[in-house]
């Protein structure tokens, strides 16, 4: 049996709110991961199952690797279509609020969602949660959102809701926000949970070929490159990788071809800290992974606009990559 985990007054009130919603919609964070996809399919399964008018809206499109599971292609992006989303979330009694913490993490969307007149609950595992919402149901100490979700409906007894789709769904997030279970990943429940999964028919196998290991010969040049040329390791376990705009072109480089980049350094002896720097049009979105007791959602808040987890975190600067680095470098002995 997996452990209760909301409190009995969360519980009292989100069945309360579940009851009373017709219109419901759920949104997650930009730049959606398997976390916040999975998360959020799978509770639209479950309401839909139980008769609510579900929409899932994400800011910005899917990753071409979580395109298999089951709905995600009805999923409304909302930089391609932001008058019909601004109604969606207009019309909504509910909004879910999936895998952030707060506002600025929807990005385009964040108008939409603080001004929705909807009543807003939030469940999700990114610490200091801002009070957007009208019930906030955060749990740091969890390792996925996807999780989180499937605890919650079974505390609810709404389990019997989850199908194939919905598992496949939770399995998925849990499996991504923990490097395929390598990080973050010693709380029991996480078995339970997959155990209970499996039952329901999911081949775990086949998801993280999919997720995971589906590469192209660009995409595995592109990386080989990266470690090969462009990591530098600095003074106390830091390991840097940087690829400009021309680099990921010259590798014809598609959205979701450097996930799991930033984890390699530390599987090197003496690698504590990862960053890995990758230039978007006008920006440098900066990843960041540590093991141990290094709190990389420091660094990524600090000088990147960004948070996160203390051992996974992301930001972005504003400026050049060679500026971004050397931000980092200037501070690098407060952080190590
Ligand atoms: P990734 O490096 O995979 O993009 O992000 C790792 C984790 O860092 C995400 O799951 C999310 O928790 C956090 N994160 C990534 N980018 C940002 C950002 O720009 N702002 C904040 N606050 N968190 C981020
Ligand atoms: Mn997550």
């Amino acid at each position: 049996m997996l452990s209760n985990i909301i409190s009995e007054q969360e519980q009292l009130l989100l069945t309360k709110v579940i009851e009373k919603s017709k219109n419901v919609v759920v949104v997650a964070h930009t730049a959606p991961d398997g976390d916040a996809v999975g998360s959020s399919l799978a509770l639209r399964g479950v309401l839909t199952k139980m008769g609510k008018n579900v929409e899932v809206v994400m800011p910005d499109a899917l990753p071409k690797s979580i395109i298999f599971l089951q709905g995600a292609t009805d999923i409304k992006i909302y930089k391609d279509n932001q008058e019909e989303c601004n109604q969606i979330i207009a019309n909504a009694d509910t909004l879910f609020c999936l895998d952030f913490n707060e506002p600025k993490r929807v990005d385009l969307m964040q108008n939409a969602i603080v001004e929705a007149k909807a009543y807003k609950v939030m469940i999700d595992h990114h610490i200091n949660p801002s009070d957007f919402c009208d019930l906030i149901i955060s749990y740091p100490l969890l390792s996925s959102t996807s999780l989180l979700v499937y605890k919650i409906i079974s505390q609810l007894s709404l389990d019997k809701m989850v199908g194939k789709p919905e598992a496949e769904a939770i399995y998925t997030g849990m499996m991504t926000d923990t490097g395929n279970f390598s990080y973050n990943s010693n709380d029991s429940d996480i078995y339970i949970a997959i155990s209970q999964l499996l039952q329901r028919g999911i081949d775990k196998d086949e998801i993280y070929k999919i997720v995971c290991n589906t590469s192209t010969i660009n995409k595995l040049k592109l990386n080989s490159y990266a470690i090969s040329e462009k990591m530098e390791i600095l003074e106390g376990g830091v390991a840097i990788i940087t690829l400009s705009r021309g680099e990921l072109n010259h590798y014809s480089y598609q959205k979701g071809d450097t996930e799991g980049l930033v984890n390699q350094p530390l599987g090197i002896e003496g690698v504590n800290i990862s960053i890995f720097y990758r230039e978007e049009s006008g920006y440098v979105k900066v990843s960041l992974r540590s093991v141990g007791e290094y709190p990389v959602n420091i660094i990524a808040s600090e000088l990147y606009n960004g948070g996160g987890h203390k051992n996974a975190s992301g930001g972005e600067f504003f400026g050049t990559m060679s500026d971004a680095v050397e931000l980092f470098k200037n501070n690098l002995k407060k952080y190590i």
